[in-house]
């Protein structure tokens, strides 16, 4: 089984309007409703591949409601909820003028200590239920403390009746207090080349120059290190061996999510024992199979397959 933590789920509305005029009425036909969120996305495409999937993570009030009945609709995972105070976001999407996007999206529930620790004890209940072969904790926490996420894994590594891989897929000033934090290493992180650039304090563009990143003594310890870069693929650390990953060029319809389904992929693909060649091809392949679908971690597995044939995986 797969467990993924979402920390702050959302109520995806994307609206589609020709023009999109500020200050003014804008009409719209019916929008699009998704759950989104970065653990559900992953589980998503983990379920597609065929993993059980458990979900836990954090809903709160009516919109938390709404968010457990469309999981619940979608028949792909077990759904182990926690109950916080507060009412689960919106992230509303405006599609207008011909590929341009707007975006709100909402804050979320406020998480305190308490909530982490409900939290992380029921993913150790959960664990000792039915053997489990990964852990993803994916996504921003409506959180103040920095640390959270560190403090998390080293409980978990601390409490877990045995060693499963936690797979981690963060951004931002707490992906920088993780990579930091010396006394604890999450299994796998994928941050794409903005949330790398992020941390490195420079852009980041290239394959050369995310491959220079990666050999930062921070990524020391981490198995699995997946710097994704969109169509050009990725380029990785896998247990200090790096990879360059080149993928063919698609036909895509939202990218949104990809990164998502590529971490639900490599998930699964950890769980079939892949070897790491055929982990990397499955993983990317994931995140290509997103591109052609409009909601995110949407994955077909025919075509996963079919795009692994195609990509090409190269020690460097
Ligand atoms: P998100 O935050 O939206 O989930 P991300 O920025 O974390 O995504 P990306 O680097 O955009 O992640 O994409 C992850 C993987 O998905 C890529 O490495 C690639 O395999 C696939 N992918 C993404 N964009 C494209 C694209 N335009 N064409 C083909 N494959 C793509």
């Amino acid at each position: 089984m797969i467990i993924t933590i979402t920390m702050n789920p959302s109520v995806d509305i994307t609206y589609l309007t020709n023009t999109f005029k500020l200050g003014q009425l804008n009409r719209t036909k019916t929008p699009t409703i998704n759950i989104g969120g970065k653990g559900i996305n992953a589980g998503r495409a983990a379920a597609l591949s065929g993993s059980d999937v458990t979900l836990t993570g954090f809903i709160g009030g009516k919109i938390g409601d709404l968010t457990q009945i469309l999981l619940e609709e979608e028949k792909l995972f077990n759904i182990q909820m926690n109950q916080v105070s507060g009412e689960t976001r919106h992230a509303v999407t405006i599609m207008h003028d011909e590929g341009k996007h707007t975006e709100v999206v909402e804050e979320g529930p406020k998480l305190d200590d308490t909530n982490i620790q409900e939290l992380l004890e029921k993913v150790l209940h959960i664990s000792k239920e039915k053997p489990v072969n990964a852990i993803c904790i994916c996504g921003s926490a409506n959180s103040t403390d920095a640390f959270l996420f560190p403090k998390m894994i080293q409980y978990l590594k601390d409490n877990l009746e045995v060693e499963i891989p936690i797979l981690v897929d963060i951004s931002g000033e707490k992906l920088t207090c993780l990579l930091k934090d010396n006394s604890v290493t999450p299994d796998f992180i994928k941050p794409n080349e903005h949330e790398l650039g992020d941390f490195v304090g420079k852009t980041i563009t290239t394959k050369k120059e995310a491959l220079e990143a990666l050999h930062l003594s921070c990524f020391d310890g981490i198995k699995f290190v997946i710097a994704s870069l969109g169509e050009q693929g990725a380029v990785c650390r896998i247990n200090d061996v790096y990879y360059d990953v080149r993928i063919p060029k698609i036909e895509i319809k939202s990218t949104t999510g990809s990164g998502d389904a590529t971490v639900g992929g490599f998930a699964y693909a950890l769980e079939q024992n892949f070897d790491t060649k055929q982990m990397l091809k499955y993983a990317m392949a994931c995140g290509m199979s997103n591109a052609q679908h409009e909601e995110s971690g949407k994955i077909c597995r025919e075509d996963v397959l079919a795009f692994t044939q195609f990509i090409e995986v190269t020690a460097i």
